[in-house]
């Protein structure tokens, strides 16, 4: 089929879910995605965050194509080593001590909503007091099943599908003293993106996730993170909540973990952990041989090449190059984020849809998000000449899509050498 009768199928027999750009790629290398008519696009988004060693890397491959010759799927009625080896390896890094593997973000984040409520009710067992609401932030982000959707901000993902699952309360962003007004002894758990992705890149403050800390503290409500965007590394710490020093009870990765292949976990404490028993919860894919041999395998790859050191050193190069672009352009809001999870944000939706519009048209793959933010989430590996590429080519896009304002920011600045 070529393109256009693909898109005719998909019109005629594809629940229509999403608004597709009109590109179809074939195969990608590095930090490069090529299309039907081999013309390369450099992929700032990485499948959303997922191609975290960009395509076709070596170590992914062979680790495919030898556990797909030895055992792709068993069930969780057997045992095999992928789990152990990567649980070993999660807990370590993430100071938690159980995993629970499954397929994707939202079933991750289920798994910690559902441990939330069951341990909240061993601790009523144990006669605390303690209740059964769920606290999120506005902007938040955390999936689209029923429950996940329950606890995600925008009303355009939940109201069609009400009832949602009820006792979810909306805190304002960095509002402590909203926190604070919301909490109670009804409450089971504080959940928070330390980065928000899909809300905007918008990283919660120091005080605010330390005042969630406390207050979990004082009832023995769980502080759970979602860092199924922000984890693994993008903003090069294993997870963004070490950037804060604050150690969750429960935490979910899932978008980069196994180089592209489907694969969550919910991590937790020991303590957390007592809530699940046989039988409780549980998946038929989750944490497959061949998913966990990539996830193992990329995170030795991550450590092998130093990959963290490299996020932090090119996001922070990128980072500087996207403010030198504010200072010229007036159009630019504001530059935030950490590592390789970057945002510029537009002020107007319309022109950063038509800037997303126009990189694309320059073969430079960015995306749109919470309307008037474009948001980076680059493959790990992207090395500063590919950082200058994109950057000129934003520069020329601002500059022919909102050239009075760039005059504006002349006149009024000191521009005479
Ligand atoms: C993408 C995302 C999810 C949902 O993951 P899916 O794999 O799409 O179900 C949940 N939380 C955050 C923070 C995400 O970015």
């Amino acid at each position: 089929m070529n393109l256009e009768e693909i898109k005719a199928v998909e019109k005629k027999h594809l629940l229509q879910t999403y608004e597709r750009n009109p590109i179809r790629f074939v195969a990608g290398d590095g930090v490069y995605l090529v299309d039907e008519n081999g013309e390369r696009y450099l992929d700032l988004l990485s499948g959303i965050g997922v191609n975290a060693l960009g395509y076709a890397h070596p170590v992914i491959e062979k680790t495919i194509a030898e556990q797909s010759r030895q055992l792709i799927h068993t069930s969780n009625l057997f045992y095999h080593e992928g789990q152990a080896e990567l649980a070993v390896r999660l807990t370590k890094m993430s100071g938690m001590d159980r995993a629970f593997f499954c397929n994707s973000g939202t079933e991750a984040w289920e798994a910690a909503l559902k441990i939330a409520r069951a341990y909240a009710g061993v601790l009523r067992g144990e006669g605390k007091t303690i209740g059964t609401k769920f606290l999120a932030l506005e902007q938040s982000f955390h999936g689209r099943t029923i429950g996940s959707v329950s606890t995600t901000y925008k009303d355009k993902y939940r109201e069609p599908f009400a009832p949602v699952m009820p006792d979810v309360e909306f805190v304002k962003f960095n509002d402590i003293e909203d926190l604070r007004a919301k909490f109670s002894t009804d409450v089971c758990a504080i959940l928070v993106e330390p980065i928000q992705g899909e809300g905007g890149i918008r990283p919660v403050s120091q005080s605010f996730l330390e005042a969630a800390r406390e207050l979990t503290h004082s009832t023995g409500a769980l502080l759970i993170c979602d860092e199924i965007q922000a984890g693994l590394g993008r903003t090069g710490q294993w997870f963004s909540y070490q950037h804060y020093n604050i150690q969750p009870d429960v935490t979910t990765l899932a978008k980069p973990l196994a180089g592209g292949l489907p694969l969550g976990t919910m991590l937790c404490t020991n303590e957390v952990a007592r809530a699940m028993h046989p039988g409780m919860h549980g998946t038929t894919f989750g944490g497959g041989p061949l998913a966990c041999a990539v996830a193992v395998a990329v995170i030795d790859t991550i450590e092998r090449e130093r990959l963290l050191e490299h996020v932090t050193e090119i996001g922070t190069y990128f980072q500087e190059k996207l403010d030198e672009l504010r200072a010229k352009h007036p159009a630019i809001v504001i530059v935030r984020g950490k590592g390789l999870m970057l945002a510029v944000e537009i002020d107007s939706a319309d022109l950063a849809k038509q800037i997303a519009g126009e990189m694309l048209a320059k073969r430079i793959i960015i995306n749109r998000t919470s309307e008037t933010v474009l948001r980076f989430l680059p493959p790990y590996i992207l090395g500063k000449s590919e950082v200058d590429l994109a950057i000129a080519a934003l520069d020329e896009v601002l500059t022919d899509l909102a050239p009075e304002a760039i005059g504006a920011a002349t006149t009024g600045g000191n521009h005479i050498g």
